[in-house]
This record gives C-alpha cells, sequence and structure tokens, in this order.
C-alpha cells in the first residue's frame, strides 16, 4: 500500500464493494434478466428501445457535441420507435473516438471510474469511460453468464494472457480469485515454469487468448504431461480454425466456450449451454450492417454506458448471424461466425481490386475437413503477387497438403498468385494478437 494515493485507496475499496454487490448480485436480479433472455422479439424491441431513447435523450439534453454529431435535438427523440428509426443516427466510428475520447464524448467525469483502452490494428489506444456501477454490473452479469457452464463467482481461474502476474495483483485479481499465465519468452524453460506454476494453482477453469491456450496445449503435449483438470475453458478475443478447437478440446478435456467482446463495451455474446453464441441483449444492441467493402460489419450499442454514450459504435468486425432458435430457449440473437478486424484485412489482388482476407479462413476450414488439420496458419502478402503462407502442426502429408493449397487459392483467390507455403513456426506477430492474415501495406512492420 505505501506510496499509493489516498484516491487510489478509496478507489480499490469501492471496487471491492462493488465486488460483494456483484457477487449478492444485489440490485441486478437474476431473474429479471433470465426472464428478458427468453421474452418475444418484438416485446425486447420495445424494451430496447426505451432504453434507447433514454440514452440518445441524455446525450442530446446534455452535450451540444452529441447534439450536432447524431443531428437531433430533445424534441426529436420521441421519434425513435423502432430500430428502424435507430439506424437512421450516423455510426460512431473507432476514429472519432480515438480523436474525442472522453474528454469530447463523455458527459460526465465521475470521480471512481475506469477507461477502458484498447489499441488497435493501428496501435492508438480508443479510450472509453466505465463508471463504478458499470463495473459492477458488469463483473455480476460476467459471473451470470460464466454460471451458463458451472463456473461460480470467486472459482479459481486460470487466465492465459499475455503477461503471466509475477508483478503486483490487483484487488479485482486477487477477489476474483484469478492468476495470470503467459508464454514469457516463449522458450521451452518459459513455458515448463509457467505450466508448472498452473499445476501448483489447480484452476477450476481456464480463461483466455487461444494463441496461448494452444501454446500450452502444444507444450504440455510435447512434454507428454498433462494440464489440469478444469470445468470449462472460455476463450475470449480471437477466433479459431475447426482444428484449434479440437486441439484444445482434446488436450484440456473440457468444454470449448466462446466469449465475444471487446474493451470498449465488455461482453457482446456469449455460448450458451448448448453451444450457441448469444448476442446479451440486455446490455448490448447488435446490429449487421454491410460495410464499403461488402462485408457484413458488427454495430454496438451499449444499452448500460450511461457516462459515455456508445450509439451505432463500428466494431470493423465480420459478422454472420444464425437463422432459426436455438434449443435452449433463450430468443436472444446468435452469432454464427465472427472474422477478425475487416479494417485492416482486406488482401491486395494483382489486378488492383481487393478482396476479405476471410477467404483464407474458410479454404483452410474447407482443407481441415478433407483432413488437413493444422493448429495455426497466417498468411502473408509480401508483394502485390506473391503469398507465403505458414502453417504449424499439420496433420497430413506436406506435399499432398501443399498442392492442395495451392489448387484451392487458384481456385477461390486468383491463379495469379505465387504461393509459398513454409511449415514451421509462425513469424511473430507484432500486434500480440493472433491474426491470420498480414495485409500487404503492414508486412514490413510485422515481419522480423
Ligand atoms: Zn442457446
Amino acid at each position: 500500500m505505501i506510496g499509493k494515493t489516498l484516491n487510489g485507496i478509496i478507489a480499490e475499496g469501492a471496487v471491492v464493494r462493488g465486488l460483494i454487490v456483484a457477487a449478492r448480485a444485489g440490485g441486478f436480479d437474476p431473474n429479471r434478466w433470465n426472464r428478458f433472455e427468453r421474452i418475444a422479439p418484438e416485446e425486447r424491441e420495445r424494451r430496447t428501445m426505451q432504453r434507447i431513447r433514454r440514452l440518445v435523450g441524455n446525450a442530446v439534453s446534455r452535450s451540444s457535441h452529441h447534439r450536432s454529431r447524431l443531428g437531433i435535438g430533445p424534441s426529436d427523440v420521441g421519434d425513435l420507435r423502432t430500430f428502424d428509426d435507430f439506424r437512421r443516427l450516423p455510426f460512431l466510428a473507432k476514429s472519432e473516438l480515438r480523436r474525442g475520447g472522453p474528454e469530447v464524448l463523455a458527459l460526465m467525469q465521475p470521480r471512481l471510474a475506469r477507461t477502458a483502452t484498447t489499441s488497435g490494428s493501428t496501435g492508438v489506444p480508443v479510450c472509453v469511460v466505465h463508471d463504478l456501477s458499470y463495473w459492477s454490473a458488469s463483473i455480476a452479469r460476467r459471473s451470470m453468464l460464466f454460471a451458463r457452464h458451472g463456473v461460480r463467482f470467486g472459482s479459481r481461474e486460470a487466465r492465459f494472457w499475455g503477461r503471466d502476474d509475477t508483478e503486483r495483483r490487483s484487488v479485482q485479481d486477487v477477489v476474483g480469485n484469478r492468476r495470470f499465465f503467459g508464454i514469457g519468452t516463449g522458450t521451452d524453460e518459459a513455458l515448463s515454469s509457467s505450466l508448472e506454476r498452473l499445476r501448483g494453482f489447480v484452476p477450476d477453469y481456464a480463461y483466455g487468448y487461444p494463441s496461448v491456450l494452444l501454446r500450452f496445449a502444444e507444450h504440455a503435449r510435447r512434454e507428454g504431461g498433462a494440464l489440469p483438470a478444469v470445468g470449462a475453458v472460455i476463450r475470449t478475443a480471437e477466433g479459431v480454425t475447426p482444428e484449434q478447437e479440437r486441439v484444445l478440446r482434446e488436450t484440456f478435456d473440457a468444454p470449448l466456450v466462446n466469449e465475444y467482446g471487446c474493451s470498449e463495451v465488455e461482453i457482446i455474446a456469449f455460448d450458451c449451454e448448448d453451444g450457441a453464441c448469444h448476442v446479451d441483449t440486455d446490455h448490448i444492441h447488435l446490429e449487421v450492417v454491410e460495410s464499403e467493402t461488402g462485408a457484413l460489419e458488427a454495430v454496438v450499442t451499449d444499452l448500460d454506458n450511461a457516462t459515455m454514450p456508445i450509439l451505432r459504435y463500428r466494431l470493423g468486425d465480420d459478422i454472420r448471424l444464425s437463422e432459426g432458435k436455438c434449443t435452449c430457449g433463450r430468443t436472444s440473437p446468435v452469432i454464427a461466425s465472427v472474422e477478425g478486424r475487416s479494417a485492416d484485412r482486406l488482401l491486395q489482388m494483382p489486378d488492383g481490386s481487393r478482396r476479405h482476407s476471410v477467404v483464407f479462413s474458410r479454404i483452410f476450414a474447407r482443407l481441415d475437413i478433407e483432413g488437413f488439420g493444422v493448429t495455426r496458419f497466417r498468411v502473408v502478402q509480401t508483394a502485390p503477387e506473391r503469398l507465403e503462407i505458414f502453417v504449424e502442426g499439420l496433420r497430413g502429408d506436406f506435399d499432398a497438403f501443399d498442392r492442395r493449397l495451392r489448387e484451392a487459392v487458384e481456385e477461390e483467390v486468383s491463379a495469379d498468385f505465387e504461393v509459398r507455403v513454409q511449415r514451421g513456426p509462425l513469424p511473430t506477430n507484432a500486434g500480440g494478437k493472433h491474426r491470420y492474415f498480414v495485409p500487404l501495406e503492414s508486412n514490413h512492420q510485422e515481419m522480423p
């Protein structure tokens, strides 16, 4: 505690209170929430629009900046009756959030708040203010979503992250019973020592980036040792291929649960007991809109952030919704797939046109069905007519795989690319997160 400001101590005390409130779900009625997940879509639209009107009304009556950016005044708010009405309001772009930040977009600066920052593809952080009630509600919501998979508040969490927790642990880490496990320098020794620490911790569940979880899984397999038994593996932030999913399920010997979210708005969607990734409609209003590149892009409105309105925020994720009803009985929409950040995922075609790199994800998914599974891959466009494809953990014969992959690229992408396929470790990626495609413009900084 030495060297801490008084403010910091007050803030941490308030966080503990928030966590206790959240843990007991005081002021956050799980029955109301459970009912909301199962109401008719028309009723959901009516209730969601009520909350959106309140958010928009608050924003335009308190801030001239929001009035001018939304192009409406307090007297127009009553006209927002349906989702279609709401769709007429402008998007909030990442660049606008970056430029304006909390100084311009927040309606107030609460004393006890935290700023969620994220560095997207550009590496420039975006800041969003979450006040204390937002934060404790988000902890309560998170623990209720996790409870779908038998994870209780306070269960021991092994977090597979970009860092270890050898540094000072926060109050939230201590109360949340959470330990961090990173790959360190990435050497076998570093992984072995993290793995030993993990076995000593005896976690109830695992949570983290698939790329880090996969490194642990692969290392444990090579060492011949088992990973500690966990009740569930919750993956976040990155997509997985069918082969990676198989490796994670098999090595951890536990159900693999998908969380979809971002630090700006927290959890957007979460797997149900039947494995469908439902939008958390009590917290997020999700729209799917067609972007300039023809991709279907996720646009989110945070229904809980009254401090800094996040309305129609363009995430840059290419998203697909499922048709039909889920067997679990929830009526909220289900996300079928999320494909990376569309903004930095464009392939430059030899004829000068552009194409979304998601095509490679589909090619690898098909090759997987044909029996050529890989645990990780990365496609690097090194020249306008050249692609370098790196693969790790190939199942099957390399020469046959090499031939099939070239054929698939020729058929599905273009016959004008010179393709080189290489087995072995993927080149390091400066962004930290695992990206399977490195576009032409950025690979000079990304390649070692
Ligand atoms: Zn479901």
